[in-house]
């Protein structure tokens, strides 16, 4: 009957989001900052998972990425500098049924949020972490930050930052536990749409890296890399990130990689002569924390008071 085929069908949803459901304030960054590229990447995977903006939240600590919870159309938490993941965990561990997001920095997550970035990893809480890198604090112009590379010259370093630049793959992959490690670049999107896609599709601390563009305060950590893609690797598989067409002809050095053997991601991540996108490990089966933590959740007040009585009873003398 009118033409139709007998398989076709209609999906009907009891409530469509647009994409504007998505997006908050007027996002208020420096014109050419990567992070409007995150933001709105952020807002389509959003927008195509469809999730309800309601049961949705944006975490942050301080920096200019931070301020994403705000261009958001989400619950969102501002919280402390280095502090978002813990914020995160908690959110998640009284709320499971909300999905988090976090939005981080280079100075946020490696520098004074280095001790909550490692247990976050090992507690493997099912949320996104996503680590804006633009190798400087910029909210604060131009101080070295733990991804400085060598040389950078800064407002900390006039002379050149000193030390070799932290490796963030390579200590992420050696926490106990991790689970999801990827790593993108804010000037490809529809390769930064796959990685937080698949992110997001991940039960657990989904780690991606994506280096950021500051064009303010370090617009040669970038640029090179823009400029000359052999030197980037794009890693592929068929359990990794989906690279179409127009991202392997920009991408022109590829290796076949599987995202579930840690040992070679970890040996391409030491690898600094080249650098990797696309999905270095992933470990589906790891413990997600989130399995203890919501124990109990659905118990009266009573019940809660009967346990904890019980618990004190084992001191009793
Ligand atoms: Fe973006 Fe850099 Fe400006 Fe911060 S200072 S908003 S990172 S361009």
């Amino acid at each position: 009957m009118f033409g139709l085929k007998a398989d076709w069908s209609l999906e009907v949803f009891d409530r469509y989001f647009t994409l504007g459901d998505y997006a908050g304030g007027e996002a208020r960054w420096c014109p050419g900052c990567g992070d409007f590229a995150v933001l709105n990447t952020v807002h389509r995977v959003l927008h195509d998972a469809q999730l309800p903006p309601e049961r949705t939240v944006a975490v942050s600590g301080i920096g200019c990425s931070s301020r994403l919870p705000h261009y958001m159309g989400t619950y969102g938490f501002h919280g402390l500098h280095g502090r978002a993941l813990p914020i995160a965990s908690g959110i998640k561990s009284r709320r499971p049924d909300l999905d988090v997001w976090v939005a981080t920095g280079d100075g946020d997550c490696f520098s004074i949020g280095a001790g909550h970035w490692i247990h976050a990893i090992r507690y493997n809480v099912d949320m996104v972490v996503l680590v804006f890198d633009n190798a400087i604090y910029g909210l604060t112009k131009k101080q070295t930050s733990p991804t400085s590379p060598t040389g950078l010259s800064t407002n900390t370093h006039p002379k050149g930052a000193p030390l070799p630049a932290m490796n963030p793959l390579t200590i992420t992959l050696g926490i106990t536990n991790v689970s999801f490690v990827a790593q993108c670049v804010d000037w490809n999107p529809p390769h930064m749409y796959e990685t937080i896609k698949k992110a997001h599709k991940h039960r657990g601390t989904s780690f991606v890296r994506i280096i950021q563009r500051c064009p303010v305060f370090s617009p040669d950590v970038c640029k090179p890399l823009q400029e000359d893609s052999s030197r980037m690797l794009l890693l592929t598989h068929e359990n990794g990130i989906p690279a179409d067409d127009s991202v392997r002809r920009v991408f022109k050095e590829q290796r076949e990689h599987d995202p579930g053997d840690w040992a070679a991601a970890m040996s391409i991540a030491r690898d600094t002569s080249k650098i990797p996108i696309g999905l270095l490990y992933h470990d589906p089966d790891a413990p997600v924390y989130d399995d203890l933590s919501s124990r109990g959740l659905e118990a009266t007040g009573a019940e809660k008071i009967a346990a904890v009585n019980k618990a004190l009873d084992a001191f009793a003398i």
